[in-house]
């Protein structure tokens, strides 16, 4: 099989939004009349993101579920995607597939693929995906403001609790067992809550590398404090160890919920965004003016802050160095 043979049977399909799709030197596409254009890449590598014999059509669906939900926390509507591919073989079963796994994804979320590369080399999937929002609309980090409700959506740290399940460290029970692998395989983006928020958030941000990780880039982009309530968190399943769920909840990655800020008197509206879209949000905190350097800290009912090695323990870094 050649490499066009290969991109014409797994990735050529009609383009239904774009100009021009698969099969030209470029990809043309219009942006909508008063829309900005969002951006953004994610690349997974075989051994590092994933495991090397894991499922090709999770793969392919989590390939592009990623990247629509960093789009989703900006505010963005999906459009488009390419698709770069380095792959050790040209594996028929694989591809077909992994295809079937990424347009299931691209299919419920309105996303057209329009391009992209195929290479041999060791397995990397990497998505570049594209979405719009109206001008100045979009979510960023840096847009909290003092006073704002910290909020959370779905159940953070399953993910995480399944990956610990998969690698022997602890043993669900069903049906969470199942519950947790599904968000760790195949994660749902939060697509139709970031496009809710566009009116009532201020920052958003994705959950990719943990609670405190992630909350921690709006505190830091924003200049201010997040002070997240201890007894506010998301209920956590009893089948697990209290400090596990706990330590999952706060810095296991891999679950793309969102997390945002947004006025008080917002709350009544996102209780009915929650209903409307069946995704549980909670109030988890606030965010506070600081003196010192913008930082994460956890506080008890009485508004006193808890010591937590948590709040120690950074999201996953490629490049930190080991201090072993
Ligand atoms: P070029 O030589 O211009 O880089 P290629 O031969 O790499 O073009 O690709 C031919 C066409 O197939 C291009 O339109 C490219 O965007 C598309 N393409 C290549 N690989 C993929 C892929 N994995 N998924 C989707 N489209 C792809
Ligand atoms: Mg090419």
């Amino acid at each position: 099989m050649t490499e066009f043979d290969l991109i014409s049977r797994h990735f050529q399909r009609p383009a239904t939004t774009a100009l021009l799709g698969v099969g030209d030197d470029c990809a043309l596409t219009k942006v909508s009349p008063g829309m900005e254009l969002a951006l953004t890449t994610d690349m997974l590598v075989a051994g590092t993101h994933f495991f090397p014999d894991a499922d090709p059509h999770d793969l392919g669906w989590k390939t592009l579920a990623v990247n629509l939900s960093d789009l989703a926390a900006m505010g963005a509507n999906p459009r488009w995607a390419l698709l770069a591919l380095s792959l050790p073989a040209a594996d028929e079963n694989w591809l077909a597939s992994f295809a079937e796994g990424f347009f299931a994804c691209a299919q419920k979320f309105g996303v057209d693929l329009i391009g992209g590369d195929t290479t041999r080399g060791a397995l990397t999937l990497c998505v570049t995906a594209a979405g719009e929002i109206p001008a100045g609309a979009a979510l960023r980090r840096d847009g909290a403001r003092e006073g704002d409700d910290l909020w959370l959506s779905g159940q953070a740290g399953f993910a995480a609790l399944g990956l610990q399940h998969l690698q022997g460290d602890i043993e669900l029970p069903e049906p969470l067992c199942r519950l947790c692998l599904k968000r760790l395989h195949a994660p749902q983006p939060r697509v139709a809550l970031g496009l809710a928020l566009r009116d009532h958030a201020h920052a958003a941000i994705d959950i990719s590398d943990g609670v405190i990780a992630d909350v921690g880039h709006i505190a830091e982009r924003s200049g201010l404090t997040a002070e997240i309530l201890l007894h506010q968190l998301p209920r956590l399943p009893e089948a697990v160890p209290r400090a596990i769920a706990l330590a999952a909840l706060l810095t296991g990655g891999d679950d793309y919920e969102l997390a945002f800020t947004a006025l008080p008197d917002k709350r009544l509206e996102l209780a009915r965004i929650a209903a409307e879209l069946d995704v549980p949000l909670w109030r988890i905190g606030r965010m506070a003016a600081t003196s010192d350097a913008p930082s994460v800290q956890m506080l008890d009912p009485e508004g006193k802050i808890v010591p937590c090695d948590f709040l120690h323990t950074p999201g996953y870094d490629h490049f930190r160095e080991s201090s072993t």
